[in-house]
């Protein structure tokens, strides 16, 4: 698996991305957009200002302009309304999930964007946590990293170039490498992992999530060599 490097530049943007000159210019940065299924949507999210909610309805007329600036590549964060959440996370897989809508509705109106898709599960839990937990309300690590894997080839599969994942459990990384292999998208989608540290989730939950970002940061030199890029914002 440490040997698959093509993945890392199978897109024109990725490519520029491993050059050794690298300067600050809108190319080089990646919008985050928190797509919804409430398709018309562009609702302001309080705790990080000038950013919104947007509906797949409203993607063409809010990217249009930043891309007319040189944006070219966006990272996108499912926010479901409309689906039962549970204990697997199962609408992350949903066709009509937002991020699954968004990834075709963005290749089709802008063909050279790069598209990242943030890969976790705490949006579609019933807990809120990135993982399927035990009775006991301990981790199913083998569990969880399975589901992860099978939300990142459905990411994929759906056009996505880059899955990343900001879950932070062991052993994921090796796992989504490994599914993205067995259906053959293995030299198409890079990976790229992550940690988010601001959240509009509520405070106990975001508690939990400095803790376990603190955890990934000391675990940074033992992941990085499996990893296309890893990124820290
Ligand atoms: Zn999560």
């Amino acid at each position: 698996m440490e040997g698959k490097l093509h993945s890392g530049f199978h897109h024109k943007l990725l490519r520029e991305w491993q050059c050794i000159n690298t300067d600050i210019n809108p190319a080089n940065l990646i919008y985050p957009i928190f797509i919804t299924d409430e398709e018309n949507s562009l609702e302001p999210i309080k705790s990080l200002p000038g950013q919104y909610r947007i509906g797949t309805e409203r993607l063409a007329e809010f990217l249009q302009p930043l891309i007319n600036k040189g944006l070219r590549s966006v990272l996108l964060f499912g926010v479901p309304t409309k689906f039962e959440k549970d204990y697997g996370g199962s609408s992350a897989t949903d066709p009509k999930s937002p991020v699954l809508v968004g990834i075709q509705k963005l290749r089709s109106l802008f063909p050279d964007l790069l598209i990242l898709c943030d890969v976790c599960l705490c949006a579609y839990t019933d807990n809120g946590h990135c993982g399927i937990l035990n009775e006991d309300g301990s981790l199913n690590s083998a569990r969880s990293n399975h589901r992860l894997a099978e939300v990142a080839v459905a990411y994929a599969k759906a056009g996505c170039h880059v899955v990343a994942p900001s879950d932070m459990n062991d052993g994921r990384i090796g796992m989504i490498k490994q599914k993205l292999s067995e259906n053959s998208l293995d030299t198409k989608v890079e990976e790229f992992s992550f940690c988010h540290s601001v959240t509009d989730e509520p405070d106990t939950t975001r508690v939990e999530k400095r803790g376990s970002q603190e955890m990934l940061i000391k675990q940074l030199q033992e992941i990085r060599l499996n990893e296309d890029l890893l990124l820290k914002i």
